[in-house]
């Protein structure tokens, strides 16, 4: 509306702005307890009729259904839908953990530049022996783990169990799921795949084969193919009605800004279900060199691909993380909301050499090694004394502000598990 056009706004007999929002046909209270800041003019809630209350909230139109339900969660976590575990730790019992995100290799065949696993000593070659994995799933099944994710330091594709033990997850009832640059994915076995994950998510921050070269390290007849298999995936997945879930998830660093509008527009043609951004994570030392100021001038590139969503589409930006350098000026230097990591009893981390670790960030550092699924069986590693100890000592001698990685896996849970332990006065004012 033309500004000089607008009606002036009331003042009080105070003589400052006061407007109601009562409508025009609203049955006024003849005797007002007493004058509020604006008038005298209050409703009358009784002679409220459904006739002219039409206009007014008292209504009743029922839900509107103006919020729709959140598809995923990638910016939070879902421990709220196990609180069965979270009370049996909360009363002192040594749980089996929700979730494990596990490497099944140490190694890779493309060389991203952000790659975490390089941190972590990456190893040509090595990796979890088929029986030893397999077994590692039973014990899993007989434990309670709820879920898998083949999520770890090296390339899961290249471990040739990784769809037995994929298989084996969904007959012992554990979800299981996995990321992967997709290059060696087989797609001869593509109903298996599609079958057993509850989703895939390809690892890929590129959305042309110049920017897939630039940050994949990788030639751009690569991306090409890996293009093709995606494709081909999305399309088989819809014409045989698997729920698996595929999607891209690009890490932003500044060699891929120019890249994040191509991918999300080649994800919609793809047809996957979603495609999100994330951060970077740093190590402790900063070995990636991640300035996260930097990502707060990348708002209105992110809302731009955000709106690329549609039904049945969903590009995500995990704002969390990308904007908390704005929330706090320490944040940069990796402090966090909580002061003790709560969150490894519920998600452990075990490394593409089968060595199982509190968290992917410590692995190889003895001091939190708890054993060796090669060794030892992990029904009996999750149940042992020095597995127990382990966590213990995370939780008495971490300081996660300087001694962990920046926004690490178990970071959400722990938010939430501080709060918990933490509480405020009064709780059952809820
Ligand atoms: S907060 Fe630290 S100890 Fe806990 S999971 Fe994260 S990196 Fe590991």
């Amino acid at each position: 509306m033309d500004e000089a056009k607008k009606k002036p706004t009331p003042l009080n007999r105070f003589g400052n702005p006061a407007e109601t929002e009562i409508p025009k046909n609203a049955p006024l209270a003849e005797k007002p307890g007493h004058r509020l800041r604006t008038s005298g003019q209050i409703v009358d809630r009784k002679a409220l009729s459904p006739e002219n209350s039409a206009s007014s909230p008292n209504a009743f139109s029922g839900p509107s259904f103006r919020n729709p339900r959140e598809r995923f969660r990638f910016d939070g976590h879902k421990l709220l839908y196990h609180l069965d575990r979270v009370q049996s730790w909360q009363s002192g019992e040594r749980i089996a953990p929700i979730h494990i995100d596990m490497g099944l290799t140490k190694f890779c065949n493309i060389a991203c530049l952000y790659c975490y696993g390089v941190v972590q000593n990456m190893a040509k070659g090595s990796m979890i022996a088929p029986e030893a994995l397999l077994r590692f799933i039973e014990d899993a099944g007989r434990l309670g783990v709820r879920s898998i994710g083949f999520v770890g330091d090296g390339e899961p594709t290249l471990n040739p169990a990784v769809y037995d033990a994929a298989s084996l997850a969904k007959k012992k009832g554990i979800d299981v799921a996995m990321a992967t640059n997709g290059i060696e994915l087989d797609l001869t076995r593509a109903d298996e795949i599609l079958r057993n994950f509850s989703w895939i998510r390809f690892n890929l921050s590129a959305g042309t084969p110049e920017g897939f070269t630039r940050v994949h390290q990788a030639s751009g007849a690569l991306f090409d193919n890996l293009v093709e298999k995606i494709r081909t995936l999305a399309r088989l997945k819809k014409e045989r009605g698997y729920p698996c879930t595929l999607g891209l998830q690009m890490v932003l660093i500044p060699e891929c800004v120019d890249q994040v509008l191509p991918e999300a527009e080649l994800g919609k043609k793809l047809g996957v279900d979603y495609f999100v951004v994330k951060h970077c994570s740093d190590s402790e030392y900063k070995e990636i060199g991640i300035q996260y100021e930097d990502y707060l001038k990348l708002g209105e590139l992110l809302a731009k691909a955000e709106a690329m969503s549609g039904p049945d589409y969903t590009v995500q930006v995990k704002w969390d993380k990308i904007n908390a350098a704005g929330e706090t000026a320490i944040y940069k230097n990796g402090f966090r909301k909580y002061d003790i990591c709560y969150g490894t009893p519920f998600l452990i981390q075990i490394s593409g050499n089968g060595k199982v670790y509190p968290c992917g960030p410590f692995f190889n550092k003895e001091r939190f090694f708890c054993g060796d699924i090669h060794e030892t069986f992990f029904y009996d590693i999750v149940r042992s004394e020095r597995y127990w100890a382990v966590q213990k000592d995370i939780q008495e001698s971490v300081d996660v502000h300087k001694d962990c990685a920046i926004g690490c896996r178990q970071d959400y849970l722990n938010k939430f598990l501080w709060d918990l332990k933490n509480p405020p006065e009064h709780v059952n004012f809820i």
